[in-house]
């Protein structure tokens, strides 16, 4: 086998895309061919290094996605903001007038006020857990 021939096959063996019949001539070649065997190492040590080479690096347009994961968030947090705070105003107004009305039964009152203060407590437990949990998230700044 020629030199050139072996260093041709020596890319299908490090590939495992050799036939076995193909391999002992081959290996034969490398026994005795110090050049050759010099090329199959020097083509494992490459093999090597581009199996660990890092995976590249982030694109330049990071500040984009930035931009919009700020905007993400804010909007995301100004919505909550006042979807809940506009809630919890409503609550408490209807409640206010609701214990002022002078013909209304306590015990409605009594009754509605308890549906509020649990929906109210489930609420501000709710936030709790959610500010907490997202301290301790694991996957903080990984986009979903
Ligand atoms: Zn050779």
């Amino acid at each position: 086998m020629k030199c050139e021939e072996v260093r041709i096959k020596i890319n299908g063996l490090i590939d495992n895309e050799l036939a076995e019949s193909e391999i002992d001539a081959l290996l034969d070649h490398l026994s005795t061919c110090k050049s050759c065997r010099a090329y199959y190492k020097e083509l494992l040590r490459m093999n090597r290094e581009m199996l660990r080479a890092a995976p590249p690096d982030p694109a330049d347009n990071w500040y984009i996605d930035f931009r919009k994961r700020f905007f993400r968030k804010t909007g995301g947090f100004l919505g909550r903001l006042f979807f809940i705070g506009s809630y919890l105003v409503l609550l408490i107004y209807s409640l206010f007038q609701l214990f002022k009305a002078p013909n209304e039964d306590l015990a409605i009152k009594l009754i509605i006020g308890g549906i509020f203060a649990g929906f109210l407590l489930l609420l501000v437990v709710s936030i709790a857990d959610r500010i907490k949990e997202s301290k301790n998230d694991r996957y903080r700044g990984v986009i979903r």
